[in-house]
C-alpha cells in the first residue's frame, strides 16, 4: 500500500515524502480511510506505530478544505496526558502541514499562560492540549469550544492512570455533541472501554498489535541483581558496551535523581526527567538527550510517556513498574517504526511479583542473566509461565455502561439527532466494542467519502480521490 492510495492530497503526500516514509504503517493504512470518512475510531496502537500521523494526516486533509477558524476558537482538539507528548504531537502537526495553510497551537501547564492566550486569539485549526491547562484557558474565555468538530484522545489509558478522568469529562461536557471522536490507547482496559462508551458513537475498532504485546524487534532480557548493586551494574554495562543513548526508567522521582547523580559521579552524563522538574528543565533535558549531548536520560513513567526519540537503541528498567502495562509502554520507546532495540531490566528479589505479572501480561518468560561481579545474594525464584496460563480467571460481572454527566453544560443537554454513519446502513461489519476485533486493511480502502455529519461543508473543493 502506498500513501497515494489513501486519499491524501498533494501537499500532505509531499510532506510525508519529505519525512522519508516509504509506505503507511498498519495503523495508518487502517485508520486514515476511516478518519477521512468521518467515523468514530477506537484504536489500540502502541506508541511507535505511527499513530500520530494516522490521525493527523486525515484531519489535515479535512481541514484543508474548510473555511478559516474564528477568533478564540479551534476546530480540532487533541488531548494528551503529558506536556512532552502534547509538544511532540504539535511538532508532528506542523511537520505534516508544512505545505498547507492550517494552523495549530499547543497548550500545557508549567509555563506562563499569557503567550498561550495570545496564540489562541486568532483561533487555531488544531489545538493540542493537556486537560488541566485547557480548562484554565476555557475558564478564562481564551478558548471556545463551540466550533470543535473533532476530538482526539491520545494515550487515553495513560490519561486515566494519571487521574485526568474528571478533567476529561469536564472538557467533554463543554464540547458540541455532534463531533467525530477518535481514541488512541496502548491497551484497552475495562476502564478505557467504559470511557469509550460515553464518548464515542458506534466506534470502529482497530488494532495493530496483539493486546499488550511488545514490538517483536525489541530484544528483552533481565539481569538478576541485588537492589543496592543496580546503579553499579548499570554504570558497568553502559561503559562496557559503550552505550551512547540510554533511556532509563525509574519508578520514583527521587530514584531518578539519585541515579542521575550516581552516573554523573562515574563520569557518565545523565539527566533526570520527572514531574517535579520545571518545564524548562524537562524540555532542556529532552533536547540534550535527543541531540546526543546527554548520554543517559533517567525518567519516571509519566514523564517518559509518549516520548518519540528517533532510533533509540537501549531502554533499561532500573526497577520494574508496579503496573505491568507500564512495562510495555516503557519498552515501546525502543524498536520503533521497525528498528531493532534492546530492553534490559535490572530485577531484584523484592520485585518478583512485578516480574511475574509482566511475564503473565506479555505471555513470555524473560531470559535471565547474572553478571559474576554483581551476582545477587538474594536470588530470584524461577518463573513458571505455564502456572499462570492454567489458572482459571474468575468471570467478571458485566458492568452497566455509564454515560457522562453533562449537566454542567445546560445548553448542550438536548441532543441533536446524529446522522446515521454510512457503515450502519450497509452490510459492512462493525467491531463490537466489547471485542478487540481487528479489521482488515483491505476493507478500508478509501471509498467515496461521506459528508461529515456534524457540519455541512462550506467549500466545494473537497474531491474524493
Ligand atoms: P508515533 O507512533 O506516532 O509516536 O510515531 C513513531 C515514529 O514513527 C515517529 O518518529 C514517526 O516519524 C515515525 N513514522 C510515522 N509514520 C511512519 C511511516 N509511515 N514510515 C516510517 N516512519 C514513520
Amino acid at each position: 500500500m502506498r500513501f497515494e492510495a489513501l486519499g491524501l492530497s498533494e501537499p500532505l503526500l509531499k510532506a510525508v515524502a519529505d519525512q522519508g516514509y516509504d509506505e503507511p504503517s498498519p495503523i495508518q493504512t487502517k485508520g486514515i480511510p476511516l478518519v477521512l470518512e468521518g467515523e468514530d475510531v477506537m484504536a489500540a496502537a502502541q506508541t511507535g506505530t505511527g499513530k500520530t500521523a494516522a490521525f493527523t494526516l486525515p484531519i489535515l486533509e479535512y481541514l484543508s478544505t474548510q473555511p478559516k477558524v474564528r477568533a478564540n476558537h479551534a476546530k480540532v482538539l487533541v488531548l494528551a496526558p503529558t506536556r512532552e507528548l502534547a509538544a511532540q504531537i504539535n511538532e508532528s502537526v506542523k511537520t505534516y502541514s508544512k505545505y498547507l495553510q492550517t494552523t495549530s497551537a499547543v497548550v500545557f501547564g508549567g509555563v506562563k499562560i499569557n503567550p498561550q492566550m495570545m496564540a489562541l486569539r486568532k483561533g487555531v485549526d488544531i489545538l493540542v492540549a493537556t486537560p488541566g491547562r485547557l480548562l484554565d484557558l476555557y475558564n478564562q474565555n481564551a478558548v471556545k469550544f463551540s466550533d470543535i468538530e473533532v476530538l482526539i484522545l491520545d494515550e487515553a489509558d495513560r490519561m486515566l492512570d494519571m487521574g485526568f478522568i474528571h478533567d476529561i469529562k469536564r472538557v467533554i461536557s463543554y464540547l458540541p455533541k455532534e463531533r467525530q471522536t477518535l481514541m488512541f490507547s496502548a491497551t484497552f482496559s475495562d476502564d478505557i472501554r467504559n470511557l469509550a462508551k460515553g464518548l464515542l458513537k458506534r466506534p470502529v475498532e482497530i488494532s495493530v498489535t496483539p493486546r499488550n504485546a511488545a514490538a517483536t524487534t525489541v530484544e528483552q532480557f533481565i539481569y538478576s541483581v541485588d537492589k543496592k548493586q543496580k546503579p553499579a551494574l548499570l554504570a558497568y554495562l553502559i561503559k562496557k558496551h559503550d552505550w551512547k543513548q540510554v533511556l532509563v526508567f525509574s519508578r520514583t522521582k527521587h530514584g531518578a535523581n539519585r541515579l542521575a547523580k550516581f552516573l554523573n559521579g562515574r563520569e557518565i552524563q545523565a539527566s533526570a526527567i520527572h514531574g517535579n522538574k520545571s518545564q524548562g528543565a524537562r524540555t532542556r533535558a529532552l533536547a540534550e538527550f535527543k541531540s546526543g549531548e546527554c548520554r543517559i536520560l533517567v525518567a519516571t513513567d509519566i514523564a517518559a510517556r509518549g516520548l518519540d526519540i528517533d532510533q533509540l537503541p537501549q531502554v533499561v528498567n532500573i526497577d520494574l513498574p508496579h503496573v505491568p502495562e507500564d512495562y510495555v509502554h516503557r519498552i515501546g520507546r525502543t524498536g520503533r517504526a521497525g528498528m531493532t532495540g534492546q530492553a534490559i531490566s535490572l530485577v531484584c528479589a523484592d520485585e518478583v511479583k512485578q516480574l511475574f505479572a509482566i511475564e503473565r501480561l506479555i505471555n513470555k518468560e524473560f531470559d535471565r542473566k547474572i553478571h559474576d561481579s554483581f551476582a545477587p545474594v538474594n536470588e530470584l525464584p524461577p518463573s513458571d509461565i505455564s502456572r499462570y496460563s492454567s489458572r482459571k480467571k474468575k468471570p467478571k460481572k458485566p458492568k452497566a455502561p455509564k454515560d457522562f454527566d453533562t449537566s454542567e453544560s445546560p445548553s448542550q443537554n438536548s441532543r441533536r439527532p446524529r446522522r446515521t454513519p454510512k457503515s450502519a446502513t450497509t452490510d459492512k461489519p462493525r467491531s463490537n466494542s466489547n471485542k478487540d476485533k481487528e479489521i482488515k486493511s483491505e476493507e478500508n480502502a478509501p471509498k467515496q467519502r461521506k459528508k461529515r455529519y456534524f457540519r455541512p461543508k462550506k467549500t466545494g473543493s473537497y474531491k474524493p480521490s
